[in-house]
């Protein structure tokens, strides 16, 4: 199947700006979130694809190089290898060729959750870390909540207590690499070592594997964390918690969760950074008298807000403070533009008194053409 451009896959411009393509990128994610369209293999796929350009289009590595030469240009990068995609969970090394760290740290410029630190190093026989996507309310994200997150991964197994023999059997050196894990291959003048196929490199075999596991010596279990997300998180954050992947090998350490958020839009507000905004409605008399509102900010506290006398329809108040917080402990602001109401309806009082209202307006003013940009201040 014939790939489509990144740009039009994100629905921008080829010149978008870098918050326009997350802004795309986000109506997707949310759209086709595999929790909310499970077993949709469809919307798994769409997905995928957003995010493969997402990953793409946000690198400011990447994105020139897919301008110049498109996708060929990508190749041997790492970006687009996208398989193993199974519900809400991701291998990373499967889907993010192991540079998802590098890359989801660039894009979302988000630093790690409260819960862990940056994921460890991968070593010898750890366990794959998993990825899963968490749809979270706007409110949520600004004043931080908890939350309870369901997801199966790889423990070790119950039976055989992750060994992978059965009682009685024991892990023997592999006779096919005397224990290395790899063979030497001749190829021309060179050898080439191979990863062992009799013991996929562990270097040991087992005489009688458990019977449970087939001597993985892992089994699926379904675990739930109570996940802390912390005020003032973005879109595209992730959230480790250590260890809770999959299991190692061999003793080896298991592998982290990641929990990636994506961020639902709000009835009324939006967001940029770490400043909320909205609209407010004032009547005609209370733009031209001056008056004094009452807003409800996004945690229901009431705000009075004072329109002067004369104001102009469109015109922007900031309420300090009221913002989104930062970690820092400060706060952003809040921003209300004031859209004025023109009556569709007046009663017989209404009509008589803006009639006079008219008629001396009439007597007053003269009325003059005024310049495009001065009409937008
Ligand atoms: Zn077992
Ligand atoms: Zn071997």
């Amino acid at each position: 199947m014939a790939k489509r451009d990144y740009y039009e896959v994100l629905g921008v411009q080829k010149g978008a700006s870098l918050d326009e393509i997350k802004k795309g990128y986000r109506k997707l994610a949310i759209k086709y979130h595999p929790d909310r369209n499970p077993g949709d293999k469809e919307a798994e796929e769409k997905f995928k694809e957003a995010t493969e350009a997402y990953e793409v289009l946000s690198d400011d590595k990447k994105r020139p190089i897919y301008d110049q030469y498109g996708f060929a240009g990508l190749d041997g990068m790492g970006a687009g290898a996208a398989g193993g995609y199974s519900h809400a969970f991701t291998d990373f090394s499967d889907l993010f060729g192991g540079g998802f760290g590098d890359i989801f740290e660039n894009l979302f410029g988000g630093g790690m959750g409260g819960m862990g630190g940056r994921s460890r190093r991968q070593e010898p026989g750890q366990g794959a870390s998993l990825r899963y996507d968490l749809e979270i309310d706007f409110k949520d994200a600004v004043y931080g909540t908890k939350q309870d997150v369901r997801f199966t991964h790889e423990v070790p197994c119950s039976s055989c207590n992750g060994t992978g023999c059965a009682p009685g059997g024991s892990r023997k050196t592999c006779t096919t690499c005397n224990g290395m894990g790899q063979i030497g291959r001749s190829a021309g003048f060179f050898t080439v070592q191979q990863t062992c196929p009799t013991c996929g490199g562990t270097g040991k075999v087992i005489d009688s594997p458990c019977r449970a596991c087939r001597g993985t010596g892992v089994e699926q279990k379904t675990s739930r964390v109570t996940l802390t997300i912390p005020a003032g998180v973005d879109e595209g954050k992730r959230i480790v918690i250590p260890h809770q992947g999959n299991a190692g090998r061999n003793g080896a350490p298991s592998g982290d969760l990641i929990v990636v958020l994506h961020v639902k839009e709000h009835e009324y507000f939006e967001r940029d950074g770490y400043d909320l905004y909205c609209a407010a409605p004032v009547s005609l008399s209370q733009a031209a008298l001056g008056a004094t509102i009452t807003i409800k900010s996004l945690d229901d506290k009431e705000i009075d807000l004072k329109i002067p006398a004369g104001t102009a329809n469109g015109k922007i108040f900031r309420v300090k403070s009221e913002g989104v917080p930062a970690a820092n402990g400060r706060k952003g602001d809040l921003y209300i533009k004031v859209m004025i109401q023109v009556p569709s309806k007046l009663t017989p009082a209404q009509k008589k008194l803006l009639e006079a209202y008219a008629a001396e307006e009439n007597a007053t003013t003269k009325p003059e053409l005024i310049s495009l940009s001065k009409l937008s201040r």
